[in-house]
This record gives structure tokens, sequence and C-alpha cells, in this order.
């Protein structure tokens, strides 16, 4: 256990309205803190009132990019309980960042206890209108002053929290995807399995071609041959083709996503078939789609939760979706994820951490 000290703020802030809330607009009234110093671990576990930091110029951070983070919600609840969902996943996917970016790990139980006090403290800040959740951004940065590339001997872990909008404010809509054949996110060995700013960086350029272009977001092929589906911007992708329902793996190009862990024990649970170990080509997908056999594609996040893909475009072809509606296995994940996430479904699965 963390022995937490909480500095209140004696200036709260105006609370934005509900309704017109958008994503990583605003932040709360305070933030967690937790320091690592060499010799001494991780200390200082605190709550502080939100403001801005003070870095060395010379910080590691800023040169090498020795950076982690990771991406969660509280809910509120029709009855005014605040929940999360499945936060120690989370807290087991940073450990994993932290080790492949030579970052100290953080005991899965104070990543949970630091996220929950803030939450206890920043309480009131969890918006209740349909739809709206406090997302939460737990991340490390490396501190040392220093220009040499080592492993930094200082860290700081932070949690901030930003209330959040309804993901689609006019209802579950299909989007429209770029296949990304020039530009790729990850390869094998490198860093595409874990959560850390550098893969966001190199993917801009991929996202800003699609956006120019028309689309929403980017599906990435595999770095060598760019013949194999991975995912979709900050989503895992998921193709239903003749009753049969295929993901990439997750063998170390992809994100380990929860939402997609989440949709896969669901889909088992529902008895449909899963394949989640063979890797599918982006050719497979486009024949599925010509011949009628590609059903269903949609995306999954704790963002969007479950996003309906609509059309695909891939060197010159638009595969279009279901007709550009939403498939029945979609809308059915998006209905029961966020019911269990917002309490109004029975939590079988034991997903759901209670907040005091
Ligand atoms: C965070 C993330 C996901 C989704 O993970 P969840 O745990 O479901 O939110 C998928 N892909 C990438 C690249 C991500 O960063």
């Amino acid at each position: 256990m963390l022995d937490i000290k909480i500095q209140k703020t004696t200036t709260p802030k105006a609370k934005p309205d509900e309704n017109r809330l958008g994503f990583g607009n605003y932040y709360t009234d305070h933030m967690f803190v937790m320091d690592y110093t060499e010799g001494q671990g991780w200390h200082s576990p605190r709550i502080e009132p939100y403001h801005a930091l003070s870095l060395d110029p010379a910080a590691m951070v800023f040169h090498y990019a020795q950076e982690s983070f990771e991406g969660l919600k509280a809910y509120r609840t029709k009855e005014g309980k605040v929940q999360l969902f499945r936060p120690e996943k989370n807290g087991e996917r940073l450990q994993s960042t932290h080790e492949r970016l030579c970052i100290p790990t953080i005991p899965v139980e104070d990543f949970v206890q630091a996220v929950k006090t803030l939450v206890e403290v920043d309480r009131d800040w969890v918006p209740s209108a349909e739809g709206t959740s406090l997302y939460l951004r737990p991340f490390t940065i490396a501190t040392e002053a220093h220009l040499g590339v080592k492993p930094s001997d200082s860290y700081q872990f932070l949690v901030i929290a930003s209330p959040s909008g309804a993901y689609y404010e006019e209802g579950l809509n299909p989007v429209k995807i770029y296949v990304e054949d020039e530009y790729v996110r990850a390869t094998p060995g490198g860093t595409g399995f874990i959560k850390c700013g550098g893969n966001y960086a190199a993917s801009l350029a991929g996202q800003m071609k699609a956006h120019e272009m028309g689309y929403s977001q980017v599906l990435w092929l595999d770095g060598i041959e760019r013949k194999y589906v991975e995912e979709v911007g900050s989503m895992n992708c998921f193709f239903k083709i003749d009753g049969v329902i295929r993901t990439a793996p997750c063998v170390g190009t992809v994100l380990p996503g929860i939402t997609r862990m989440s949709c896969i024990e669901l889909l088992r649970d529902w008895g449909y078939t899963v394949d989640c170990e063979t890797r599918l080509s982006i050719e497979e997908v486009m024949q599925a789609a010509r011949t009628g056999h590609l059903e269903e594609v949609f995306g999954t996040g704790t963002a969007a939760v479950v996003s309906p893909v609509g059309q695909l475009y891939y060197e010159g072809e638009t595969a279009v979706i279901g007709g550009g509606k939403i498939g029945e296995v979609t809308q059915r994940l998006y209905d029961t994820l966020t019911g269990i996430q917002w309490g109004t479904l029975a939590d079988e699965k034991g997903w759901v951490v209670p907040v005091e």
C-alpha cells in the first residue's frame, strides 16, 4: 500500500459544460505524482493541485523519448456510483511497457491505488451526462538531465484526469478507413506492443495523409511485407468473414488492447469462433469484400469502445462493409461493454472495480 499524501487545491476550477466536453480539452483540479530515484526506488506518492511541470531542458524524456503511458476511464452509474473497468490490466500493460523501455516497473496494486485515489479526490469531476466519462492518463517520464543515451536514473510517474464527452455525439456511425501501404507503425523487435509516445509521433504522417484523402483513420499493415492487417490508429481491428471473427495476433507489433481482450472473451462466451492467432492478409479482406463474405469490420479501444468500419480503401479499391450500416456483432459488443462500464448491465465477468 502506498502512503499517498493528499494536498487539496484551494482554488477549484469551474466545471465545464458536460454536453460540450469533447476529448482531452479539460483537466481536473488534482494530479497524482510519484518520483523514482536510483537507489531509493519509487517514493513520495502524492496528490497535488493540477499544475505545470518544471523540468530541466536536458531531461532525457525530451531527447530520447523514454516515456510510457496508459489510458482508462472512470464511469458514473445512474445511481451515482463511480467505477473503473479492469484497471489492473492497464497496470500490467504499463509494466511490460516499462520493461521494454528500461524504466523501473510500478507494482500493479500501486498503479491501481494511484488511479483510484485521484478519482476519489476528483470524484465530482466524473461527469454524468449520457456517454461521458473521466478519462485517466497515467504516464511516466525520464527526468534525469543528461544528454548521453542511456536509461535515466530518475523518473516521475503521474496520473492526470480529463472529463470527456460521448465519443459518438451523433450515435454509433461507421467510419471510413484508409489502408496504409507506404508508412508502417511497427516492426518485429520494435515497440509496437507497448504504449509509448514515440509510436504515435511516427504514426502522424500516415494519419495526416489519410485525413487529407477524407478518411478518418489508418489501418496499418505489417512492417515487413505490408501484407497483413495489424491495427487501426489507436484501436485493434476485427473482421467477421463467413461467421468467423478474426483479429491480428498480439505478437510484438500489435498493442494488446484491453477492449480487444474483453471482446474476444465475450464473443467466445456467445459461441463465436474467434481466430486471434492466424495473420489475416489485406488481400483476403478485400477478396472477402468483393465476394460478399466480409460481414463486419470494427475497431476496439478505450476511447471509442467499439467503432464500426463502413469502408476500407486499399490501393485504389473501396470495400463497402455491411452497406455502410452497423453489424449485429459490432452493435452487441458495443451495447454489452458500455452496459457493463456504465453499470446498466450486470458485471458477470467481474470486470468492474468500484471507487469509494
Ligand atoms: C491503447 C491502444 C489500443 C487500445 O487499447 P485499449 O486497452 O483497448 O484501450 C490499440 N492500439 C493502440 C496503438 C493503442 O495505443
